[in-house]
């Protein structure tokens, strides 16, 4: 993999959209990301990694990406399905982004997944917010 970039907050929040930055309160961008994702089904030893291509919030300060879950979610699940699986939420991991470019050239001729594992930036790390009536603060890293 390259260099790791951006941080990235799955925010579990449906109803809260970010359009400020949770961490540095900047405005926050509409911007079109590969996001790659790491989904396992353990006692079925089955992996795969895919990709979605999604309109994210991005802090250009922070570099920061947030995406809600339950839309990551609602894709993965049809992925999942047209695979012939149950889709489990705890299965998958959102662990980096793919270059735009990259990303094309990965539809139109595979590429072998180690070959496309070398595209990839993961992320530098995924971050969790707290919303409180208050505002919000910050609980660290997700583990
Ligand atoms: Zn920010």
């Amino acid at each position: 993999m390259i260099q790791p970039k951006y941080y990235f907050y799955p925010n579990p929040h449906d109803e809260y959209a970010w359009t400020k930055c949770p961490k540095c309160d900047a405005k926050t961008k509409l911007r079109k990301f590969c996001l790659m994702i790491h989904y396992e089904d353990k006692p079925l030893r089955f992996h795969r990694m895919l990709s979605l291509r999604m309109d994210c919030k991005l802090c250009t300060e922070c570099e920061l990406i947030i995406k809600k879950k339950t839309e990551i979610e609602s894709y993965l699940k049809m992925a999942v399905e047209s695979w012939g699986m149950k889709f489990n939420p705890k299965n998958y991991l959102v662990f980096g982004t793919m270059e735009m470019q990259d990303w094309k050239q990965n539809q139109l001729t595979p590429i072998d997944p180690s070959k496309a594992l070398e595209k990839i930036a993961p992320f530098k790390d995924v971050l969790d917010f707290k919303i409180q009536p208050a505002g919000w603060y910050f609980t660290g890293d997700k583990g």
